[in-house]
């Protein structure tokens, strides 16, 4: 199967740089107290499908904050102002990487996930494939 990182997410990039163009809030960078600061739809663009609060509310607040998609989906991560990373979690990238893996699968009561998690990026090896804030 083609991986579609990018398919599905132009709708959701859509809809962030409309609703950024028409808030007559935003500052001239188009962050600075904005209720939908152009980054956060810059990388919907890129394929991230939700924005961690902490990302915006730094953007409203004129930091810049670095969205590195090098790898992929659960490898892609926010740079954030004190240099900490903020790892993204999508469900279905964690269940192809646990699988890879060979992970055992847990039945939770709203979906599945692995025994100790999903294991490291099969591409890069990261670790921090199950989302969360690193400090560096
Ligand atoms: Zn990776």
């Amino acid at each position: 199967m083609p991986r579609q990182r990018y398919s599905n997410m132009n709708e959701l990039a859509a809809f962030g740089f409309l609703a950024n163009a028409l808030d007559n809030r935003a500052g001239g960078d188009g962050d600075m107290g904005a209720l939908f600061p152009r980054s956060d739809a810059e990388d919907m663009s890129k394929g991230a499908r939700f924005i961690p609060g902490e990302v915006t509310l730094a953007r409203r607040a004129g930091k810049k904050i670095t969205f590195v998609t090098e790898c992929g989906p659960n490898c892609w991560y926010w740079q954030m102002p004190d240099g900490s990373r903020r790892y993204h979690w999508d469900s279905l990238t964690y269940h192809q990487i646990g699988r890879a893996n060979g992970r055992k699968e847990v039945k939770g009561k709203y979906s599945t996930s692995f025994e100790g998690g999903a294991g490291p990026c099969p591409h890069c090896g990261n670790p921090n494939t199950n989302g969360g804030t690193i400090k560096l």
